[in-house]
Order: C-alpha cells, then sequence, then structure tokens
C-alpha cells in the first residue's frame, strides 16, 4: 500500500504532471460552467439551448482527456476521436447561441461541418499524415464555424449591452483561433507527442481556450440569465386576462414617460367600463371576461405604439398618450367610447350595449404622476355621476348630446 502511494507521488511529480494539469484546467472550468447551463435550463426548461450549453463543456473535457492520458494511444485514431469531442462542442456552443436568438445552422449543415473537419483530418491522418495541417484544419475550422455564428448574430450589435458584449466576445474567440494558431506553431509542428506537448502551441491554446471560453461561458450565461429576468419582468407587468400592462407595468412605464415628457404634451385617460357587475350577473363570470378580453384587444388596436394601455384593476383601464393634447386625448377617448357602444360581444345580445366612463387630464408642467391619475379619475367619476357612457375632459360635465362643446 505504502509503496503504491510513493508511486503514485512519484506519479504526480512527473514532467508531464504540469501539463496535464494546465490542460486540465480549461475543461473544468467549463464544465463548471455547463452545471451551470443545466442549473438555468431547469428554472425554464422550454429554453433547450441551455441544454446545449450544458453538453458542450463536458464534449470538450473528453476530447481534452483523451489527448492528455493518450486514449487511444495510435496518434491517429487518438487524433480522430478527440477532434470528433472539440468539434462536436464547437458545433454545439455554436447552434446554441443561434437558437437563443431564434436563428440555427441546421442539423444539416451541422452535419455538413462536422463530415468537413473530420474528413480533412482523417486524409491527413492516414492517407498523408501530417500533424501541421491537422493543427491547421481543426483551429481554422473552429475559428469559421464560430464566425459564420456571429455573422448570423450582427444585429445584436444593436441590441441591449449583454446581446453587444455577447457578439463581440463570440467573435473575438472566433478570431482568435487564426493569429494563435499562426504565431504559434507557424510552419513546423514538433514532431514528437511529448514535444507537441511541451510546445509553446499547447500552452497558449490551453491557456485561451481556458480564459477566452469562460469569457464566452460568462457572456452566453449572462445573456441567458438577463433573458430569464426579462421574461420574469414581463410575466410580472403584464394583466394575464387581456394582455396588456397591468397597473404595476403601466405605472412603472408611466412615469418613465412622465419623467422625460419636458414640454411635450402628454395626456392620460382613464376608463371604467360601465354597470359591469349587471354584465356578470345577468350572462356569467365568462361573458364579463370575453367583455374585458375585447375591450382590451380594442385598446391595443386603437393605440399607437408609443401610447401605453393598462388594465388597472377590475374593470377599469388607462392610456397614456405621449405627445397628445387634451384635445387630442379628448378625441381618442370618444372614438373609443363609441366603437366599445357599437361592439358586438359573443355571449350577450346582439345590441351589445357595453358603455365605459371616460375621465381625461394633460399633464401639467411639474405635474406628479399621482396627482396626473388622481384629476382623471376624479372626472371619471364625474362621468360616472353624469349618467355614464361619457367623457370629461375639464372639471365640467360633457353631455351625451353634444360632447365636444361640453367638453370644456
Ligand atoms: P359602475 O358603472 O359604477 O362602474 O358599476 P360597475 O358595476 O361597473 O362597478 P362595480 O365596481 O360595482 O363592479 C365591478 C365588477 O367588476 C365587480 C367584479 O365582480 C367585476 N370584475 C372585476 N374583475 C373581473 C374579472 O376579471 N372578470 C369578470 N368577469 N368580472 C370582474
Ligand atoms: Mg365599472
Ligand atoms: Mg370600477
Amino acid at each position: 500500500m505504502r509503496g503504491r502511494l510513493r508511486r503514485w507521488a512519484r506519479y504526480r511529480l512527473d514532467d508531464a504532471t504540469p501539463r496535464i494539469t494546465m490542460a486540465l484546467i480549461g475543461p473544468g472550468v467549463l464544465c463548471v460552467f455547463g452545471l451551470a447551463f443545466l442549473w438555468a435550463w431547469t428554472i425554464e426548461r422550454k429554453r433547450h439551448y441551455l441544454l446545449l450549453l450544458a453538453a458542450a463543456p463536458c464534449l470538450f473535457a473528453l476530447g481534452v482527456m483523451i489527448q492528455v492520458f493518450h486514449w487511444p494511444a495510435n496518434t491517429a485514431p487518438n487524433a480522430l476521436l478527440s477532434a470528433l469531442f472539440y468539434t462536436s462542442a464547437v458545433l454545439l456552443t455554436a447552434e446554441a447561441i443561434l437558437r437563443r436568438s431564434g436563428k440555427r445552422f441546421g442539423l444539416r449543415t451541422d452535419a455538413a461541418m462536422l463530415i468537413a473537419v473530420l474528413g480533412g483530418l482523417w486524409y491527413f491522418a492516414y492517407i498523408a499524415p501530417n500533424t501541421l495541417v491537422r493543427v491547421y484544419i481543426q483551429n481554422f475550422g473552429y475559428g469559421v464555424i464560430l464566425l459564420l455564428a456571429a455573422l448570423r448574430l450582427v444585429h445584436l450589435r444593436r441590441g441591449a449591452w449583454i446581446d453587444r458584449a455577447l457578439f463581440w466576445i463570440l467573435s473575438a474567440f472566433a478570431l482568435h483561433f487564426f493569429p494563435r494558431t499562426v504565431l504559434t506553431i507557424g510552419l513546423s509542428a514538433p514532431p514528437t507527442a511529448g514535444a507537441f506537448g511541451a510546445s509553446l502551441f499547447w500552452a497558449t491554446l490551453h491557456l485561451s481556450l481556458a480564459v477566452l471560453g469562460a469569457g464566452l461561458a460568462l457572456a452566453i450565461l449572462a445573456a441567458a440569465l438577463s433573458d430569464l429576468i426579462e421574461d420574469l419582468r414581463r410575466e410580472r407587468d403584464i394583466d394575464g386576462l387581456t394582455g396588456i400592462l397591468n397597473r404595476q407595468g403601466f405605472e412603472s412605464r408611466a412615469a418613465a414617460i412622465i419623467a422625460e415628457a419636458g414640454r411635450t404634451p402628454c395626456t392620460l385617460i382613464a376608463c371604467d367600463l360601465d354597470h359591469f357587475k349587471q354584465i356578470n350577473d345577468r350572462h356569467g363570470h365568462a361573458a364579463g371576461d370575453h367583455v374585458l378580453k375585447a375591450f382590451g384587444r380594442l385598446l391595443r388596436l386603437s393605440a399607437r405604439a408609443t401610447d401605453l394601455v393598462g388594465r388597472m384593476g377590475g374593470e377599469e383601464f388607462a392610456v397614456l398618450l405621449a405627445g397628445a393634447t387634451r384635445d387630442g386625448g379628448f378625441e381618442f377617448a370618444e372614438r373609443l367610447r363609441i366603437e366599445l357602444s357599437e361592439a358586438e360581444f359573443e355571449f350577450l345580445p346582439a345590441s351589445g350595449g357595453v358603455t365605459a366612463s371616460l375621465g381625461i387630464a394633460e399633464l401639467r408642467p411639474g405635474e406628479s404622476m399621482s396627482h396626473l391619475f388622481a384629476r382623471a379619475d376624479r372626472r371619471l367619476y364625474q362621468a360616472k355621476a353624469a349618467g355614464r357612457n361619457r367623457t370629461v375632459a375639464k372639471d365640467k360635465l360633457s353631455g351625451r348630446g353634444d360632447l365636444r362643446t361640453d367638453q370644456r
């Protein structure tokens, strides 16, 4: 036992030890990232690309182990088997990054690239053995695969900062394969396996893969987590029934628009469906839900992309018209009110008869959001008190017969 331990200790002090240790650091670090991708996938299982990213470091680590532990011992099969794992790892990584952005190489292209790399390696391992050419095929091949992926993602350059970071790190990682290979191995490969393992090429290969590979993995992980957070944020801010913003989503975005409004006008419309409880009582809760959904859709279709539309709770809605004055808001509200009163709904009698009362307030210079909301609400309740199915744009009522002249 003691003898065996001594032998093990001697083995660990072998010349090859630093080389093997260094070669295993990169795959080890990447495998930790692989576990992080697996964990991220358990949070959101529909993001299948995270599984590809969990598998890629394992394949890469297998490739390294095959090389450093010389299994199989013969050079040609060893080179081909390790290359199979390396190339698969690179293809999985490229495919995963593409799929995150809704793009892909596809199985056929992946297979073609795998065959091209392995075919070249096979030729220069068995037919015309040449280590140098094999090194170039592998490194330039991986550079090209990753560069093709980066080229398909150029749109990320104009995206959020994490997308921009991912694009540039991927591009740098792809490009580094070319100068590193040329500068460290040049025109002749080390003649023996031992010399190859001790070469500058081998050392910089593993150093750069550990550092740049970890950088790329970190960027992808950050991008994947920011996708998850963005999804959760969207879910938090969207009303499940109507698909428009809920109160929290509406208020947080309205606060940002109001803070930036400056001199541009900005008008808030508060809106409440009339006698909605009766719709529920007479036709059932499902009919009420249907009306809410339809009204949400009507709001969405009526508003411009720069406007905010939200369900503030129950049968209360709000619209923030950026760039609109009170007059513009009044016109918008009236169009909406008339369209609703004329609409027909599933589950309800043909006459429909669903109406709404609306209150309008234009943002005053320096006015707070809560004050603006309070003014619009006050006018909404004035519209209710005056008999419903009407719009009030000033603290004086607009009659149903003569809304325009009465609005001020
Ligand atoms: P008013 O004209 O004064 O606004 O009367 P109203 O009946 O519309 O107002 P009230 O506040 O008395 O009733 C609102 C009703 O909206 C009561 C509640 O059951 C119903 N409601 C709230 N949320 C939902 C929902 O998600 N689905 C359905 N179907 N009904 C809802
Ligand atoms: Mg109501
Ligand atoms: Mg209400």
